[in-house]
């Protein structure tokens, strides 16, 4: 039981050279018996974790998870290596139950999933008394904070664990807890005296992208066929009307796209959901019900259509994306509407007055975070109090840093149309009155009489709203959200109306041509692979689909995005060779290892021909 079984089994096992990050400082810790509360961000590698000291000391492994949906996945990957790794839910019969308690009890068992529930009842409970644990891990550990997002009462359960067996290490982990949340999780699985293992946030691999646009599928779809003709991705939107639209839509373009919401029956939703894990290219258009979960690893885009309630959400979401830890886009496109609709959700939702307090203000950083013009990395980093770092390079305000101008006086003229119409008027009808449009409402109104009646004739429509959209966001404009959308000043619009405060505005991308033609850089998916490799990386695609199918598997099971790519590099022309990929070990090696050999051989032979 020492450091160098745990490389052992990385290396032969799991086809990995070395670890990452902390993973070996925690999986050492846990082999030792140590207790350890384990914070990785999505991707992170947090599976490794837990399943080397399972193999490691003896005894099985056991794994509190609430996903059960996804249990037969986790334990396909591991039978993919060999391993004999088992799951008891209400989704198995009791023969099947009873088969696999045979094997806990003759020892054959590596790791065991089981949900709160059931391990937490006494059968359970007993059964483990005659067996060898070689450790708890608790997964998705910040379902036991009623702070957290995603609480679950059964979580506060699982406390008896320390009582019940003292002697056996407990692992929590989980990608989500600030601080409070932290504390929450050691208190109430009483993992006081474990040690903390906090790794970074940031995911470098995913690019984001955000954009002005009210939800335009447009822009979706110029951006999904210019970067992932073919790849899987997520697209959130706010309403189940707007889903079964973009849905329709991506499939008119000739994706398969499919619906995910509330309203589909269960039946449906696990269908869609079943293909998006098992088919290679599929595009999951969702309501936020989708992703609690989704271990795809090889999700290489998430888009939003619709703005996030808060960044927290907003981080969660887009984190489904490039798991495996290759290139991934985040994108976004949102408007004036999202930040009046989201304001408004909030007005009339049933909370209390505190409760609605926090939320407006978790929407206002997100805003923040759309229209701010710096590194957006650097800034969601700072949010969740990780300080310090650098620009990026890999947000579109890196690679393009957007054009600002002085807003002051635009911004002046603006709040004093919305002041002398009484701020009684709506965004559209003040921009008329800025540019000094006669129609009859303002004639109505004797609005053509007005100071700023038509001041703002230097300006377009298209710029008159993105300053509408950013004082709004910005909180300089508030929207009456009874309904009529009436706007009015706040407290801050005070300084900037008397010239004490300056204001820069972010220039609207349509009237930026120059970033357009840039953005079209890279015309390809962002896993780096070189034109001239495509077709044997469609080819080890196939391959994988065609084994993964035989099975009844998801791809990735069978080889993953990222063992894929190294292949396309390495070009392994023997079996020994081969196993220098990452992430073929010695049994993925002995059952797959031939016919991929073949298909690179194939490939270079026709190169040779050519
Ligand atoms: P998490 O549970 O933290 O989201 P996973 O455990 O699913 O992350 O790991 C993400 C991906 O990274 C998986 O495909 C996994 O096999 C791979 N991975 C994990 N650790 C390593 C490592 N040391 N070297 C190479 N790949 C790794
Ligand atoms: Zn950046």
């Amino acid at each position: 039981m020492t450091h160098t079984d745990a490389v052992d089994v990385l290396q032969t096992i799991y086809g990995y050279d070395a670890f990452r990050g902390q993973q070996g400082d925690i999986i050492d810790s846990v082999i030792s018996g140590d207790d350890a509360l384990v914070l990785m961000p999505t991707g992170g590698g947090k599976s490794l974790c837990y399943q080397i000291p399972s193999l490691v000391r003896p005894g099985v492994g056991v794994v509190v998870s609430p996903l059960i949906a996804l249990m037969q996945d986790q334990v396909d990957a591991l039978r993919a290596l060999n391993l004999n790794a088992q799951f008891i839910n209400s989704t198995l019969d009791v023969d099947s139950v009873r088969n696999i308690e045979h094997q806990l009890r003759a020892g054959q068992v590596d790791i065991l999933y089981v949900a709160p529930e059931r391990l937490l009842m006494p059968a359970t409970l007993s059964l483990l008394d005659e067996l060898d644990v070689a450790l708890f891990a608790i997964d998705e550990a910040h379902c036991v904070s009623a702070w957290g997002h995603d609480f679950r009462p059964e979580y506060m359960g699982l406390s008896v664990l320390s009582e019940r067996y003292p002697d056996v290490p407990r692992i929590a982990l989980t990608a989500t807890a600030d601080g409070r949340t932290r504390e929450e999780i050691a208190k109430n699985l009483d993992l006081v005296g474990a040690k903390h293992f906090v790794s970074s946030f940031d995911r470098p691999n995913i690019r984001y992208l955000v954009r002005e646009g009210q939800g335009s599928r447009e822009e979706l779809w110029r951006f999904i066929k210019a970067f992932h003709p073919e790849d899987s991705g997520i697209v959130y939107c706010l309403s189940r009307k707007k889903v079964d639209d973009t849905a329709a839509w991506l499939a008119s373009k000739g994706r398969v796209a499919l619906p995910y919401h509330a309203r589909l029956s269960a039946k449906e939703r696990e269908h869609n959901q079943n293909r998006f894990l098992r088919e290679d290219n599929i595009i999951v258009v969702a309501t936020i019900a989708f992703g609690m979960g989704i271990d795809k690893p090889d999700v290489r885009f998430v888009a939003h259509l619709n703005l996030p309630k808060s960044v927290e959400a907003y981080y969660q979401e887009t984190g489904r994306a490039g798991r495996d830890g290759e290139p991934a886009n985040a994108w976004m496109a949102y408007g004036l509407q999202d930040v009046i609709t989201l304001r408004q959700m909030m007005q009339q939702s049933g909370a209390d007055d505190q409760h609605k307090r926090v939320e407006s203000h978790k929407l206002d950083a997100m805003l923040s975070l759309a229209e701010m013009t710096g590194c957006r990395r650097q800034w969601i980093l700072n949010y969740f109090d990780e300080p310090g770092s650098q620009p990026c390079g890999n947000c579109d305000n890196c690679l393009t840093p957007p054009e600002t101008y002085e807003g002051t006086e635009i911004a002046q003229k603006a709040m004093s149309c919305v002041y002398r119409t009484g701020q009684r008027f709506g965004v559209n009808y003040l921009i008329d009155v800025l540019l000094g449009k006669n129609s009859d409402r303002i004639h109505q109104f004797g609005h053509h009489q007005l100071s700023t009646f038509g001041i703002g004739t230097d300006v377009s429509q298209a710029d008159w709203r993105g300053v509408f959209r950013q004082l709004i966001a910005l909180n300089y404009l508030s929207v009456d959200l009874e309904g009529h959308g009436s706007v009015k000043l706040t407290e801050q619009a005070r300084p900037v109306l008397r010239g004490e405060k300056s204001i820069q505005f972010r220039r609207q991308l349509a009237t930026v041509k120059t970033s357009r033609g840039k953005s079209s850089r890279s015309k390809r998916t962002p896993i780096a692979i070189a034109d001239t490799d495509q077709p044997l990386w469609e080819s080890l695609r196939a391959l994988r689909k065609e084994l993964a199918d035989e099975q009844g598997v998801p791809a990735y099971v069978v080889f993953t995005d990222a063992t894929l790519a190294d292949m396309v590099q390495k070009r392994p022309g023997s079996l020994e060779e081969m196993s220098m990929v990452s992430g073929v070990g010695d049994h993925k090696l002995e059952r797959y290892g031939a016919e991929f050999l073949t298909a690179v051989e194939e490939f270079e032979a026709e190169i040779d021909g050519a």
